[in-house]
């Protein structure tokens, strides 16, 4: 089944709002194995609506349309379905009861504008809207299935949800849907990655293979369509087992989540604590790993020091090692290696991580912007830093310095 979205409002034509009901949709249509090949968005014009109905049912058996259910002059979505449908309108009596019951309940005088969100098309079945007034319609004719839904997310997303995957179900006969699998990689770059699986990705047919990075972190996309979990999984194996065989050392999660929340699984795992000591990344590092629910039971804090001052008073590095002729300066891997290890006996903690860096635009200490010290000290270990050379704008810089310090730590827990 070939689907076309079409999002209705002139809001989403002059960019005042984004189109997330596409979004959701979407993902939602491929979940349930519908492949969505347009997606529209036209005014709160009625010649232009019922244009883009046109096209849509000839390039389409379902049509989902969000927003113009309200109750104003410019809601056309119903009216205009129901003149290309050849369909009459008619106010649907329960959901009518519903909106009166809402605003006696509310104590406020119902205007009768408010009766057009109950209307209904001939033949249309009624989609309940349990988090607003205006009810939606799922219509079939002509070969062709139309849902047409309300333009608020929030009224939206449930009426789709609970009723009209429910109606589209009914409809569709031989939907077989995706399934997909997140592979999550950090320590290589989204280019060195499609490298290594070039020959994969250009001979990809059945699963899917697509590589993208997002917040510092790489994903692979496996996808395939089949009638259960358990045949996607035989179907996806084959290949993950050559992924994993090629880049198995990079592979931290296998599901969508963030690095940190992994470090902290692995922390919590072996019972160890760690802290931080953040000079280019700002509390960036504290920030994403207290996003991670249940972390305190393995963070124990940071210390942002972002200042010489703050690096010799607090982190105990020497003023000569940061500053003056022939010194290391702030950036630099000894500089590094002293907060972790100082932070380390401070805090009292297994793991310290540390990061000092230039985060840009311009250069420090005669360093190139994205220049990054990275040390992690452990308890009776020695100290050990690494240096990258980051690209990027000055909040990517810091995003990625934040990710490649979780990725130390990550590969000496793991
Ligand atoms: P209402 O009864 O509130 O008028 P409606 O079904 O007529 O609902 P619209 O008037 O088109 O819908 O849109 C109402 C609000 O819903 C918009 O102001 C916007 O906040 C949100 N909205 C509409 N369409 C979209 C969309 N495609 N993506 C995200 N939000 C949307």
């Amino acid at each position: 089944m070939r689907a076309e979205i079409i999002a209705v409002g002139t809001e989403l034509l002059l960019g005042q709002i984004v189109n997330t009901n596409a979004q959701f949709l979407a993902q939602e249509c491929a979940a349930l194995g519908v492949d969505v090949y347009f997606q529209t968005v036209v005014g709160d014009n009625e010649a232009r609506l019922l244009q883009a109905l046109e096209l849509a049912s000839k390039r389409a058996e379902l049509i989902l349309c969000t927003g113009g259910l309200g109750p104003t002059q410019d809601d056309l979505t119903k009216d205009v379905l129901g003149r290309f449908l050849g369909k009459a309108l008619s106010i649907h009596e329960p959901s009518m009861e519903r909106i009166r019951n809402v605003f006696s309940s509310r104590g406020i005088h119902m205007v009768e504008s408010n009766a057009r969100q109950a209307l209904m098309l001939e033949d249309g079945d009624p989609l309940p809207n349990d988090t607003g007034l205006a009810v939606g319609v799922g219509i079939s004719s002509g070969g062709r299935h139309y849902i047409l839904l309300p333009g608020p997310p929030r009224e939206m997303k449930p009426m789709f949800q609970t009723y009209a995957k429910t109606w589209l179900q009914g409809v569709m006969t031989d939907a077989v849907p995706l399934h997909s699998k997140m592979l999550k990689f950090c320590g290589i770059g989204e280019s060195t990655l499609e490298h290594e699986l070039l020959d994969l990705i250009e001979s990809q047919e059945d699963p899917t293979i697509a590589p993208y990075a997002k917040e510092g972190e790489v994903t692979i996309r496996l996808a395939t369509k089949a009638h259960s979990t358990e045949e996607a999984e035989a179907k996806m194996q084959p290949t993950e087992e050559i992924i994993r065989s090629r880049l198995g050392q990079y592979l931290y999660a296998e599901e969508d989540v963030g690095l940190e929340r992994v470090v902290v699984r692995l922390l919590q795992e072996r019972g160890r604590t760690a802290a931080v000591a953040e000079s280019c990344t700002g509390g960036l590092l504290s920030d994403l790993i207290t996003s991670v629910p249940g972390c305190s039971s393995v963070f124990k804090g940071g210390i942002i020091s972002y200042s010489n001052e703050l690096k010799h008073r607090l982190l105990k590095v020497p003023m000569e090692v940061l500053e003056g002729e022939g010194a290391p300066g702030a950036v630099s891997a000894e500089t590094a290696r002293l907060m972790a290890e100082n932070l380390l006996q401070e805090l009292n903690v297994d793991y310290a991580l540390s990061v000092t860096g230039v985060a840009g635009p311009g250069p420090s200490e005669g360093k190139p912007a994205g220049t990054v010290f990275i040390g992690l000290a452990e308890k009776g270990r020695p100290a050990e830093v690494m240096e990258s050379k980051l690209s990027g704008n000055r909040d990517m810089v810091k995003l990625r310095a934040a990710k490649l310090a979780f990725y130390q730590l990550w590969k000496r827990l793991k």
